[in-house]
């Protein structure tokens, strides 16, 4: 038996008491009586022990530990090591929690946890001064309760946190608000709350910048791009100036466009609701686009890919120049050898989808996150000269955005891009049938997806 010090002990103990019981006993001529009552005698004094245990479990918060000896004084100590222990533990998480709801009230930004219906558990001392809440009446809350915008029940709604929210307020000091939701957990979310009020005035400076410069610029182009033409029409005019003057017509053409193209994306910026629209013929469309490519002096062969003659719901000048911008980049940067296949169908999610594939340079998977930037060029050189300013995407990407959609684009350097604009479901009007096309067309073509 493999037994402890104290175990030992306990059993030496039990023996003695037993031999000293015997021994009385004996002396008394009655062995069994004396064992029994030394048996008695040692089983009181470990009740007495064991009650002076339970008293001072019970009251430990009050009372000494109790000076007892043996096995009970080893149970003892084993509890009073561990109670320290304890207590130790319990102060440095205290420590801890409190450290970290220090740092959290301080924080510069507004924090609430939400539970799984979006009640709120608990806020920080930022959360309760962007928002108005006590922490007496709105703990336990429904956050949509206490901000009311439809816009925000949506995105609590819709599920998609990946970017935040910004909702104007009509009152108080702090104007435009952004939510974020992070979910950490299935049972609860945080929710980050914090004021862009100063970032939302100097966007929307920027924009009015933007426009009224562009605005502006646009009457003193106008005159002079009106005295460039008359002046090269003027059959007196010294044959030296001809070339000089076609480059600075040439030039003043390019700074007009990117005009056009500033004040139409500043427009764009500014249109909030997304309309309803017309329905829009695309094969037609298509048909015409493919016409313009084919007007130019030194152009790539293409094609029109119809998979299905349903009609887009949308603003028709809009989608009109978002495609030609998406055809028009094609055709430039395709050479006459390329091939350009535009293609209008019905995805797999009943999506409408307008794709123009080229079999030109393609774009590293690097550039294609900055494509849609405002004045974002890949290869600025080769770009000024096909004469872009690097506007045309930036203005896809907002049209696309204005109803709804999205632009995607798949390139492959050296093989070629695809560029396809997703519209939602809801905008398709009018199916009637599935057009299949032959496949010699489709296997011509096949950039693969680059990021
Ligand atoms: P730009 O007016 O310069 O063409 P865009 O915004 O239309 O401006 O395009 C941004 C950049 O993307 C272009 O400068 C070009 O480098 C690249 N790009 C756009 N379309 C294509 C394409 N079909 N093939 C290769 N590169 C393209």
């Amino acid at each position: 038996m493999n037994l402890s010090r104290s175990g030992w002990f306990l059993l030496a103990r039990i023996g003695l008491t037993v031999a000293v019981g015997a021994l009385a006993g004996w002396l008394l001529d009655h062995v069994l009586a004396g064992v029994l009552v030394a048996l008695a005698l040692a089983l009181a004094w470990q009740l007495l022990n064991l009650y002076w245990l339970d008293q001072w479990l019970r009251y430990r918060g009050h009372l000494d530990p109790p000076n007892v000896p043996g096995v009970w004084g080893d149970v003892v100590a084993q509890v009073v090591r561990l109670h320290r222990r304890k207590g130790f533990h319990k102060r440095r998480l205290l420590e801890v929690f409190r450290e970290l709801r220090r740092s959290t009230a301080a924080m510069p930004d507004g924090v609430m946890i939400l539970n799984r219906d979006w009640e709120i558990a608990w806020f920080n001392r930022m959360a309760g001064r962007l928002l108005d809440l006590r922490r007496r009446n709105d703990v336990n809350m429904r956050v949509t309760n206490l901000v009311r915008d439809p816009a925000f029940v949506n995105y609590l709604q819709k599920g998609d946190f990946d970017e935040p929210l910004v909702l104007a307020r009509e009152s108080g000091t702090h104007a435009h608000l952004s939510f974020q939701v992070v979910p950490y957990s299935s049972a609860q979310h945080l929710m980050l709350v914090r004021d862009v009020s100063r970032q939302v005035a100097l966007e929307s400076m920027r924009k009015d910048f933007v426009a009224n410069a562009s605005h502006e610029l646009r009457s003193p182009l106008t005159v002079v791009t009106g005295y460039l033409e008359t002046l090269l029409q003027d059959e007196a005019l010294d044959p030296a100036f001809v070339a000089p003057l076609q480059e600075m017509q040439r030039q003043s053409q390019r700074m007009n466009s990117i005009v056009n193209d500033l004040l139409e994306l500043s427009r764009l910026d500014a249109l909030v609701e997304e309309p309803v629209g017309e329905e829009i013929d695309v094969q037609a469309m298509c048909a015409l686009l493919r016409k313009d490519v084919m007007a130019r002096p030194l152009h790539p062969d293409i094609r029109v890919e119809l998979q299905t003659d349903a009609r887009l719901l949308g603003i028709e000048p809009e989608i009109q120049s978002a495609f030609s911008n998406l055809v028009d980049n094609a055709a430039k940067y395709t050479p006459a050898s390329g091939l350009i296949v535009l293609s209008w169908r019905i995805d797999a999610a009943g999506r409408p989808c307008f794709s123009v594939t080229d079999t030109g340079p393609g774009i590293a998977a690097e550039h294609l996150p900055r494509l849609t930037e405002r004045f974002y060029r890949v290869d600025s050189g080769r770009a000024r000269a096909a004469g872009g300013a690097g506007l045309g995407l930036a203005i896809v990407k907002h049209v696309m955005l204005h109803h709804g959609g999205s632009l995607e684009v798949e390139s492959t350097p050296g093989i070629g891009s695809t560029f396809t604009c997703v519209f939602p479901a809801r905008r398709v009007s009018g199916v009637s049938r599935d057009v299949t096309i032959p496949d010699q067309v489709t296997s011509q073509l096949q950039p693969a997806r680059a990021g």
